[in-house]
């Protein structure tokens, strides 16, 4: 049975804003559709440009998985990943990802280096856009607002 993720990774994304971080949230499937690893931005937290959500939940289910690849495994994600977390989609043979609401500054799947329609990509996940997009937006919106 087919269950969305959104919603989790919304709660992801929450968290994130309450803890300073940018509001992204990720949760990644096994190919059963069991929920292996979720978690929001901690960029600030642990001072790692590197800790999107996206690479969280790849390095916590490759590290309970005892493999660097996932094949068979879903990833939901409020935001377009970044060129960075693409990558890491790409080489962790994610089969599918989900994401919310577009990047167009940042985003480096439908915009800017579009990774995986890049020759050089060699595993292109099945990917479905503007899934809950309009609340991952306002989340986002709102926390660069209250920043300002
Ligand atoms: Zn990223």
């Amino acid at each position: 049975m087919f269950t969305s993720r959104m919603d989790d990774a919304l709660t992801e994304a929450r968290a994130a804003a309450a803890r300073g971080e940018v509001p992204v949230g990720a949760v990644l499937c096994d190919p059963q559709g069991q929920v292996v690893a979720t978690a929001g931005n901690r960029t600030r937290e642990l001072s790692d440009p590197t800790a999107h959500a996206e690479i969280l939940t790849i390095r916590a289910a490759c590290a309970a998985a005892g493999s660097e690849r996932l094949p068979g495994h879903v990833l939901w994600v409020t935001l377009e990943p970044c060129p960075m977390c693409a990558a890491a989609i790409s080489a962790a043979r994610i089969a599918t990802l989900y994401y919310g609401a577009p990047d167009p500054r940042m985003g480096g799947v439908a915009h800017g280096a579009r990774v995986f329609d890049h020759p050089q990509c060699h595993h292109r996940p099945q990917v479905y856009d503007g899934i809950a997009a309009a609340e991952s937006q306002a989340l986002l919106r709102g926390f660069f607002a209250a920043r300002r």
